[in-house]
């Protein structure tokens, strides 16, 4: 199981590198071999960028197949960017690292040893970790996250309730608060969307130039794929960190190999697609001046109206003196939709506090869904680590690019992606260390799912038997 999980992720990883480079600019019109039509994910079939010649299905093998052509293609020679290999590998060592985390060595309090406990959660997050993957290359590449990727998230998420609940799921605890600002959040966010429709509610940068980055409405021009020359020290990278995973593996407790072989699929991906391919146009400039907008100040006060049917309807709820009705199915829902907007809440209260004091668009517009779409998969609690990781981990890469002497404009999405990803892992070990910390009699249980500590209802602190 666990070698035909690491294969699906590096075939999966293979895939990403199609939808990497093709999604932003799905529908533009290109030709191939007397032909000239849309651009597809499956059309043009995988071809050499530079001889035009089809790649067989045999070099096509992940990692495997650059490694035996040395990273260059087999008729003419052009090198092939170490991106490919590295972002095989990443996937296919996350792959990995979710199924012995959740399986083996029991990361999370997840599913028991037998595969039937945790099929559905294991098979929504794998669909996470794909999209929040290609999500971060495609950021990192063009400073867009095409809408589609947080969307079929969140679609994926809210399908994984029909099913019954595997306990690392998001859930609302019955009749508490949380369901009930899910409920009325949610019914305000569908108020303003129709708004928005009905254009009563204004859309902010609505200008197309003034659309900054992260809106995908036009689809970009394809540019060739990556072609990196040096790729030797991203391979050396990748080996190295392909031995350390395998050394820990001999070495260590299952518990911290699953670990260091997620830390090991995270680091082998950041490093496949953070240098930047030599052909890809560097946007950091154009980034810079569009979020310099001189109406940012005015535009992103239209976004708080359309934060205010939410806000509002959610506390108005809360106030209700009503219960929702105690239904599992409705438990679930309500908290992969606490998540949601929780989640995108914080980023977009973030980017107009954020540009509002700074004067300029202060987070991609993208970021808010990007969120709310892990929310909706990790659920309320966990979404607030992410919160505060993300920062972390981008702080490092600032730190990279001072050194490069590179003006210090990066992507948010990778680093809310990576840190998405980590805490599957990590987060309830730090919700359950941090909840301790504020209510040390008052143990809550290491579980995804909205816990108030303190109130009654909780069944875990009620019940006694279990702390
Ligand atoms: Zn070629």
């Amino acid at each position: 199981m666990s070698g035909f999980l690491f294969f699906l992720g590096c075939c999966v990883g293979s895939f990403l590198n199609v939808v990497i480079w093709r999604l932003p600019a799905l529908g533009t019109i290109v030709s191939f071999k007397n032909r000239t039509a849309p651009l597809t994910l499956s059309w043009p079939p995988s071809h050499c960028p530079m001889c035009h010649n089809a790649i067989p299905w045999y070099r096509n093998i992940p990692v495997l197949g650059w490694l035996m052509l040395r990273g260059k293609c087999g008729s003419c020679q052009a090198p092939i960017s170490a991106r490919y290999p590295l972002v095989e590998l990443g996937t296919g060592l996350i792959y990995l690292a979710l199924y012995l985390g959740f399986f083996d060595a029991h990361w999370n309090n997840g599913p028991t040893p037998d595969f039937s406990g945790g099929a559905v959660a294991m098979v929504l997050y794998l669909v996470f970790v794909s999209c929040l993957l290609a999500a971060s290359a495609i950021d990192a590449d063009f400073f867009i996250i095409p809408l589609r990727i947080p969307y079929l998230i969140m679609a994926v998420a809210l399908a994984s309730c029909v099913f019954g609940a595997p306990k690392m799921l998001p859930s609302v605890v019955p009749a508490s608060i949380g369901g009930k600002l899910a409920f009325g959040g949610t019914v305000g966010l569908l108020l303003s969307n129709a708004l928005i429709y009905l254009k009563i509610l204004p859309r902010s940068f609505a200008t197309p130039h003034a659309a900054t980055d992260h809106v995908d409405n036009v689809p970009l021009p394809l540019i060739p794929p990556p072609t990196l020359q040096k790729s030797w020290p991203q391979i050396a990278a990748g080996f190295i960190i392909a031995v350390i995973v395998s050394l820990v593996w001999v070495l260590c407790s299952a518990t911290t190999a699953a670990l260091a072989t997620m830390v090991g699929g995270v680091l082998a991906f950041l490093i496949g697609i953070l240098p930047r391919p030599m052909l890809a146009p560097d946007d950091s400039q154009l980034v810079l001046e569009e979020s310099a907008d001189v109406n940012a100040r005015r535009e992103i006060s239209k976004e708080i109206l359309f934060l205010l049917p939410p806000l509002c309807l959610a506390i108005l709820a809360a106030a209700v003196p009503i219960a929702l009705p105690a239904l599992p199915w409705l438990e679930r829902l309500l908290g992969v939709l606490l998540g949601l907007l929780v989640g995108g809440g914080m980023i977009w209260v973030i980017r107009i506090i954020g540009t509002l004091v700074v004067g300029r668009v202060a987070m991609g517009a993208a970021d808010a869904p990007l969120m709310a779409a892990i929310g909706a998969v990790v659920g309320v609690p966990a979404v607030i680590v992410v919160f505060f990781l993300a920062p972390i981990l981008g702080l490092v890469w600032a730190v990279v690019l001072k050194f490069q002497g590179k003006p210090n404009i990066l992507p948010y999405g990778p680093w809310l992606s990576m840190a998405a990803i980590l805490t599957l892992f990590i987060g309830n070990p730090i919700i359950h260390w941090y909840a301790q910390q504020l209510f040390p009699a008052n143990a809550v249980p290491q579980r995804s799912s909205v816990i108030w500590p303190g109130e009654p209802t909780n069944p875990f602190s009620a019940g006694g038997s279990k702390p």
